[in-house]
């Protein structure tokens, strides 16, 4: 069984609540959405035996805080990660899954192999598609067994209904969960930190854990 990798190495987190951790990235090849903002442009892929790729991972020698697994979405090669997270969790890897949070029934077959779950609340405003809000449910739902936070994208054109019903959502499922902002880069500063305060004050109304948190590998320049 092989899996179609597009990329391997080792860096800092850029996003989420574990920024700034060195980790190991594996990033996957292909993803069963297209959202507006997506800047993960992959052109190209290589093809790995799971085992392979794990004598590959072996070869990394810092102290790592755990392995991404990213993408693209990797649970469209569910089989193959599978195979991938048992043997690196044999070895003592902690297992970190980059997920668009979509793929429920994927999840729920590889759950016990995972440590971190840091799952995307795609709000349809912000993604130029329509809502998955039952697919993040029942996902939500399945990754709330594990360690779980939420990211979303906030554009200019993201709504704040859109935001409710994500918390609602939240609220439902995990309400343990923490959410983060992720302010789109490529908009006007200012005009996003305004909109940034008023999602965060909505937020706390609506009972949810909140932070904002640039991504920062950009800024400082590493992948
Ligand atoms: S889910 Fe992620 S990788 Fe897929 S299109 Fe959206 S932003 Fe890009």
């Amino acid at each position: 069984m092989k899996g179609k990798i597009a990329e391997v190495f080792d860096s800092v987190q850029g996003e989420g609540l574990y920024l700034g951790e060195k980790q190991i990235f594996v990033r996957f090849y292909g993803c069963n959405l297209g959202c507006r903002f997506c800047d993960t442009k992959l052109q190209s892929f290589m093809e790995y035996e799971p085992e392979e790729l794990f004598q590959e991972l072996k070869l990394y020698r810092d102290k790592y805080h755990s392995i991404s697994f990213t993408g693209g979405e990797p649970l469209l090669q569910k089989d193959f990660l599978k195979e991938l997270l048992k043997l690196t969790h044999k070895d003592n890897f902690k297992n970190y899954l980059e997920t668009n949070g979509v793929l429920y029934e994927e999840l729920k077959d590889i759950i016990e192999h995972l440590d971190f779950v840091a799952m995307d609340l795609k709000l349809p405003s912000s993604t130029g598609l329509g809502g998955f809000w039952e697919e993040h449910r029942l996902f939500l739902k399945i990754a709330a067994q594990r360690e779980v936070f939420l990211k979303t994208v906030v554009c200019k054109d993201t709504t704040e209904d859109d935001l409710r019903e994500g918390l609602r959502l939240i609220r439902e499922t995990a309400q343990q969960a923490i959410l983060i902002l992720q302010p789109d880069s490529n908009e006007d500063r200012a005009h996003m930190r305004n909109k940034i305060e008023n999602f965060k004050a909505l937020c706390r109304r609506e009972r949810v854990t909140v932070c904002a948190i640039d991504q920062i590998h950009k800024a400082i320049g590493v992948k």
